[in-house]
């Protein structure tokens, strides 16, 4: 088994000329662990993740490694390996020489590089497609060969950059399940960059929320959708409200409103009217417009929603938990 070790990136910039895609970040990636860098596109997600790589130089800062600083390391010394987003498999070479590539390109013999390509190719369960060509395989198959010829070096570190963007949907939460499948069954740890907030929240031990070449937030999924930190999480995560409470922004997740027909005695509530109903299956969201916090989404389980439906023009009142209130950094 491949050691795992933690990996440090301390006040680490990447400047494209003028451009400062990555800026002074600070960030531990534990040993072992599932992270997702989350942010949308051109927030320096695949920047930070090819500075980690070492395929791109990095402008200021350190990247330290099991204790190492392995900030000026070539690609291949790192102990990092990466799956990139268009699986970039070579088109002419079978799966088999694609996945054992880079055993070849380090002089390793040809029975013992294609006895390792096969266990490779066995973990990702497609030895049955060892002597395909690329162009003979589906999207998913094409993305497991990568999957093998990237673990084929064992990385202690995995980089994933946007794995699952080229599946369709159906695809992309399988493939899901047996990339954490995978990252726990090897032990070591994964990188993987996504926009998606799903995708993130489904696979990660550890979020890292990016904007703007920074990280706004980094925490457990639970933490991170739970307790945004700021207004641009709690807008990029989704499924809050952000609104001005008391002389603060706060996020309220909508599915912690409660929607009441008549006024409650109470002061503590707003009014609101129903703009729109949307049904989305296991929830139903209401768009609501209300008095003194504007715009406003409401998610009803749909078992709530029918048991009283609420139709379109409706006025209704909203209160909330105090602890379902979350200030966000001004
Ligand atoms: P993301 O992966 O989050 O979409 P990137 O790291 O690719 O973001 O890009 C971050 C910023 O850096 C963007 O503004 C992008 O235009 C810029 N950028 C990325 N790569 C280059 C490059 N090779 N040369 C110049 N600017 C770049
Ligand atoms: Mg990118």
């Amino acid at each position: 088994m491949v050691q795992s070790l933690e990996l440090e990136l301390a006040a680490v910039t990447k400047a494209y000329g003028a451009t400062i895609a990555v800026d002074a970040i600070d960030h531990r990636f534990s040993a072992g662990s599932y992270s997702c860098l989350l942010g949308p596109s051109g927030c320096g997600k695949s920047s930070t993740l090819r500075m980690i790589a070492g395929h791109e130089g990095v402008s200021a800062g350190d990247i330290i490694f099991g204790g190492s600083n392995i900030t000026d390391l070539p690609p291949a010394k790192r102990g990092t390996a990466m799956m990139f987003q268009n699986y970039a498999l070579f088109p002419h070479l079978s799966v088999l020489d694609n996945v054992g590539f880079s055993q070849k390109m380090r002089g390793v013999g040809l029975a013992d590089r294609n006895k390792k390509a096969l266990q490779l190719l066995e973990l990702v369960d497609m030895a049955d497609y060892a002597v395909r060509l690329p162009a003979q395989l589906s999207g998913g198959q094409q993305q497991r060969v990568a999957l093998a010829r990237a673990l084929i070096t064992e990385p202690s570190v995995l980089l994933l950059d946007e794995p699952l963007s080229a599946l369709d949907p159906f695809l992309r939460i399988k493939m899901r399940l047996e990339l954490k499948r995978l990252q726990r069954e090897l032990g070591i740890s994964f990188i993987h960059v996504t926009h998606s907030q799903d995708e993130a929240l489904a696979l990660a031990d550890d979020i890292i929320v990016m904007n703007n070449g920074r990280i706004e937030q980094a925490g457990s999924p639970r933490v991170v959708f739970n307790a945004p930190t700021t207004e641009f999480v709690a807008r990029f995560i989704g499924g809050h409200n952000v609104l001005q409470h008391q002389n603060a922004r706060v996020a309220l997740r909508a599915d912690r409103l409660q929607v009441l027909k008549s006024a409650p005695q109470a002061a503590d509530h707003l009014t609101a009217s129903v703009v729109d109903v949307e049904y989305l299956g296991s929830t139903v969201n209401l768009a609501l417009d209300a008095d003194g916090a504007g715009d406003l989404t409401a998610a009803l389980s749909e078992e709530t929603f029918f048991q009283d439906p609420i139709e379109i023009g409706t006025t209704v009142f909203l209160k909330w938990k105090p602890e379902d209130v979350h200030q966000l950094a001004a």
